[in-house]
Protein backbone atom coordinates (compact mmCIF):
# COMPACT_ATOMS: atom_id res chain seq x y z
CA UNK A 1 0.00 0.00 0.00
CA UNK A 2 1.30 3.53 -1.02
CA UNK A 3 0.37 6.69 0.69
CA UNK A 4 -2.69 7.38 -1.85
CA UNK A 5 -4.09 3.83 -1.48
CA UNK A 6 -3.93 4.75 2.25
CA UNK A 7 -5.91 7.83 1.73
CA UNK A 8 -8.08 6.37 -0.55
CA UNK A 9 -8.50 3.56 1.77
CA UNK A 10 -9.60 5.85 5.07
CA UNK A 11 -12.14 7.80 2.18
CA UNK A 12 -13.69 4.11 1.69
CA UNK A 13 -14.04 3.09 5.06
CA UNK A 14 -15.71 6.34 5.87
CA UNK A 15 -18.40 5.80 3.83
CA UNK A 16 -18.71 2.08 4.73
CA UNK A 17 -19.34 3.61 7.88
CA UNK A 18 -22.35 5.53 7.24
CA UNK A 19 -23.61 2.33 4.27
CA UNK A 20 -23.41 0.20 7.05
CA UNK A 21 -24.75 1.77 9.86
CA UNK A 22 -22.03 2.20 12.21
CA UNK A 23 -22.98 6.16 12.43
CA UNK A 24 -24.63 8.88 10.96
CA UNK A 25 -24.09 12.44 9.32
CA UNK A 26 -20.75 13.51 10.51
CA UNK A 27 -20.31 11.47 13.74
CA UNK A 28 -17.23 9.08 14.03
CA UNK A 29 -13.28 9.30 12.62
CA UNK A 30 -11.16 7.59 10.99
CA UNK A 31 -6.98 7.44 10.79
CA UNK A 32 -4.67 5.18 9.80
CA UNK A 33 -0.54 5.12 8.85
CA UNK A 34 1.44 3.17 6.46
CA UNK A 35 3.64 0.31 8.92
CA UNK A 36 6.55 1.85 10.30
CA UNK A 37 5.50 5.56 8.99
CA UNK A 38 6.18 8.27 11.56
CA UNK A 39 2.96 10.21 10.75
CA UNK A 40 -0.80 9.15 10.38
CA UNK A 41 -3.74 10.18 8.26
CA UNK A 42 -6.84 11.63 10.30
CA UNK A 43 -10.18 12.33 8.49
CA UNK A 44 -10.85 16.17 8.60
CA UNK A 45 -13.53 17.65 11.08
CA UNK A 46 -17.44 18.21 9.84
CA UNK A 47 -17.10 16.92 6.17
CA UNK A 48 -20.28 14.61 5.23
CA UNK A 49 -18.01 11.07 4.37
CA UNK A 50 -19.27 11.39 0.84
CA UNK A 51 -17.91 14.88 0.46
CA UNK A 52 -14.27 14.00 1.60
CA UNK A 53 -11.63 14.09 -1.01
CA UNK A 54 -7.62 12.78 -0.50
CA UNK A 55 -6.78 16.37 -0.33
CA UNK A 56 -9.22 17.08 2.72
CA UNK A 57 -7.40 14.49 4.83
CA UNK A 58 -4.85 15.58 7.57
CA UNK A 59 -1.37 14.22 7.70
CA UNK A 60 -0.08 14.60 11.13
CA UNK A 61 3.72 13.79 12.08
CA UNK A 62 3.71 11.26 15.74
CA UNK A 63 4.29 14.66 17.66
CA UNK A 64 1.57 16.29 16.90
CA UNK A 65 2.28 18.62 13.92
CA UNK A 66 0.28 18.97 11.20
CA UNK A 67 2.66 18.46 7.79
CA UNK A 68 0.03 18.07 5.44
CA UNK A 69 -3.57 19.44 4.30
CA UNK A 70 -4.99 22.28 4.87
CA UNK A 71 -8.31 21.11 6.58
CA UNK A 72 -9.18 21.01 10.20
CA UNK A 73 -7.74 17.42 11.68
CA UNK A 74 -10.83 15.45 13.41
CA UNK A 75 -11.78 16.73 16.71
CA UNK A 76 -10.44 13.47 17.53
CA UNK A 77 -7.14 13.55 16.23
CA UNK A 78 -5.17 13.72 19.74
CA UNK A 79 -6.89 10.39 20.60
CA UNK A 80 -6.17 8.93 17.45
CA UNK A 81 -2.40 10.37 17.99
CA UNK A 82 -1.99 8.64 21.31
CA UNK A 83 -2.84 5.04 20.03
CA UNK A 84 -0.17 5.23 17.48
CA UNK A 85 2.42 6.64 19.55
CA UNK A 86 1.38 3.22 21.96
CA UNK A 87 0.67 1.06 19.80
CA UNK A 88 3.22 0.26 17.42
CA UNK A 89 1.90 -2.68 15.61
CA UNK A 90 -1.39 -0.38 14.90
CA UNK A 91 -1.99 0.94 11.83
CA UNK A 92 -5.65 1.67 11.72
CA UNK A 93 -8.35 3.44 14.40
CA UNK A 94 -11.85 3.69 14.32
CA UNK A 95 -14.24 5.73 16.38
CA UNK A 96 -17.89 5.02 15.58
CA UNK A 97 -21.42 6.17 16.79
CA UNK A 98 -23.03 2.75 16.40
CA UNK A 99 -26.13 2.21 17.72
CA UNK A 100 -25.84 -0.75 20.20
CA UNK A 101 -22.70 -0.12 21.42
CA UNK A 102 -23.69 3.31 22.08
CA UNK A 103 -26.41 2.14 24.36
CA UNK A 104 -24.05 0.29 25.90
CA UNK A 105 -22.11 3.25 26.77
CA UNK A 106 -24.74 5.28 28.31
CA UNK A 107 -25.10 2.23 30.74
CA UNK A 108 -21.09 2.38 31.72
CA UNK A 109 -21.10 -0.79 32.49
CA UNK A 110 -17.85 -3.06 30.16
CA UNK A 111 -19.37 -5.59 28.01
CA UNK A 112 -17.65 -9.22 29.34
CA UNK A 113 -16.49 -11.91 27.21
CA UNK A 114 -19.34 -13.42 26.51
CA UNK A 115 -18.94 -14.86 22.54
CA UNK A 116 -16.16 -16.57 21.45
CA UNK A 117 -16.27 -14.65 18.83
CA UNK A 118 -14.94 -11.77 21.22
CA UNK A 119 -11.56 -14.30 22.15
CA UNK A 120 -9.81 -13.66 19.69
CA UNK A 121 -10.44 -10.25 18.76
CA UNK A 122 -10.52 -8.78 22.17
CA UNK A 123 -8.94 -11.14 24.60
CA UNK A 124 -11.26 -10.04 27.66
CA UNK A 125 -14.22 -7.58 28.24
CA UNK A 126 -14.92 -4.42 26.26
CA UNK A 127 -14.18 -1.60 28.48
CA UNK A 128 -15.58 2.14 29.21
CA UNK A 129 -13.38 4.48 28.76
CA UNK A 130 -14.91 7.50 31.55
CA UNK A 131 -16.27 10.65 29.84
CA UNK A 132 -15.05 13.31 28.80
CA UNK A 133 -16.55 15.99 26.86
CA UNK A 134 -15.64 15.32 22.70
CA UNK A 135 -12.76 16.17 21.59
CA UNK A 136 -10.84 17.06 24.87
CA UNK A 137 -7.33 16.06 25.41
CA UNK A 138 -9.14 14.29 28.57
CA UNK A 139 -11.13 12.01 26.85
CA UNK A 140 -8.01 11.40 24.32
CA UNK A 141 -6.57 10.41 28.17
CA UNK A 142 -9.04 8.07 29.44
CA UNK A 143 -9.49 6.34 26.00
CA UNK A 144 -5.77 5.29 25.46
CA UNK A 145 -5.54 4.22 29.48
CA UNK A 146 -7.81 1.38 27.78
CA UNK A 147 -6.36 0.96 24.13
CA UNK A 148 -2.82 0.84 25.71
CA UNK A 149 -3.45 -2.52 25.74
CA UNK A 150 -6.92 -3.31 24.34
CA UNK A 151 -8.41 -3.80 20.92
CA UNK A 152 -11.53 -2.16 21.66
CA UNK A 153 -13.38 0.17 23.81
CA UNK A 154 -16.71 1.64 24.55
CA UNK A 155 -16.54 5.83 25.49
CA UNK A 156 -19.31 6.77 28.01
CA UNK A 157 -22.33 8.28 27.16
CA UNK A 158 -20.31 8.62 22.97
CA UNK A 159 -19.75 5.88 21.37
CA UNK A 160 -16.89 3.17 20.44
CA UNK A 161 -13.55 2.75 18.82
CA UNK A 162 -11.55 -0.23 17.63
CA UNK A 163 -7.96 -0.26 16.76
CA UNK A 164 -6.53 -2.81 14.19
CA UNK A 165 -3.05 -3.83 12.66
CA UNK A 166 -4.88 -2.12 9.34
CA UNK A 167 -7.95 -0.12 8.82
CA UNK A 168 -9.85 -3.54 7.65
CA UNK A 169 -9.19 -5.09 10.52
CA UNK A 170 -10.21 -2.43 12.66
CA UNK A 171 -13.65 -1.88 11.21
CA UNK A 172 -14.31 -5.83 11.44
CA UNK A 173 -13.89 -5.11 15.32
CA UNK A 174 -16.11 -2.38 14.42
CA UNK A 175 -18.90 -4.45 13.83
CA UNK A 176 -18.00 -7.10 16.64
CA UNK A 177 -18.22 -4.22 19.01
CA UNK A 178 -21.54 -3.51 17.69
CA UNK A 179 -22.54 -7.27 17.22
CA UNK A 180 -21.59 -8.15 21.01
CA UNK A 181 -23.47 -5.02 22.03
CA UNK A 182 -26.62 -5.66 21.00
CA UNK A 183 -26.16 -9.11 22.72
CA UNK A 184 -25.24 -7.98 25.50
CA UNK A 185 -28.51 -5.99 25.72
CA UNK A 186 -30.63 -8.44 24.15
CA UNK A 187 -29.47 -11.65 26.65
CA UNK A 188 -29.28 -9.15 29.60
CA UNK A 189 -32.91 -8.64 29.00
CA UNK A 190 -33.99 -12.33 29.37
CA UNK A 191 -31.06 -12.82 32.56
CA UNK A 192 -27.83 -12.58 33.39
CA UNK A 193 -25.15 -13.43 30.56
CA UNK A 194 -22.28 -15.61 31.98
CA UNK A 195 -18.92 -14.22 31.24
CA UNK A 196 -16.32 -17.25 30.02
CA UNK A 197 -13.58 -18.18 32.20
CA UNK A 198 -10.20 -16.57 32.08
CA UNK A 199 -9.31 -19.99 31.98
CA UNK A 200 -11.13 -20.87 29.20
CA UNK A 201 -9.82 -17.70 27.48
CA UNK A 202 -6.61 -18.63 27.59
CA UNK A 203 -7.26 -22.44 26.24
CA UNK A 204 -9.22 -20.78 23.28
CA UNK A 205 -6.46 -18.03 22.63
CA UNK A 206 -3.86 -21.07 22.70
CA UNK A 207 -6.09 -23.24 20.80
CA UNK A 208 -6.43 -20.74 18.13
CA UNK A 209 -2.58 -19.71 17.46
CA UNK A 210 -2.42 -23.91 16.72
CA UNK A 211 -5.24 -24.46 14.73
CA UNK A 212 -6.68 -21.20 13.73
CA UNK A 213 -7.28 -20.24 9.41
CA UNK A 214 -5.08 -21.48 6.89
CA UNK A 215 -1.48 -22.02 7.98
P1 LIG B 1 -15.11 15.12 13.83
O1 LIG B 1 -16.02 15.37 12.63
O2 LIG B 1 -14.36 16.37 14.23
O3 LIG B 1 -14.21 13.94 13.56
O4 LIG B 1 -16.01 14.77 15.08
C1 LIG B 1 -16.90 13.68 15.08
C2 LIG B 1 -16.94 12.94 16.37
O5 LIG B 1 -17.42 11.83 16.39
C3 LIG B 1 -16.42 13.55 17.60
O6 LIG B 1 -16.35 12.63 18.63
ZN1 LIG C 1 -17.61 10.85 18.34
Amino acid sequence: MNERQLQEKIIQIGNDLIAQGLTEGTGGNISGRLPGADWIYVSPSGIPYAEIKPEDLVKIDLKGEIIGGTRKPSIEHNLHLKVFQNRPEVNGVIHTHSTYASAMATLHREIPPILDSMVASFGGPLRVAKYATMGSMELAENVNEILKTDNGALLANHGAIAVGTDLDQAMRRCHLIEKVSQIMLFASCAGTPVAISEENIKKALAFLRANYGQK
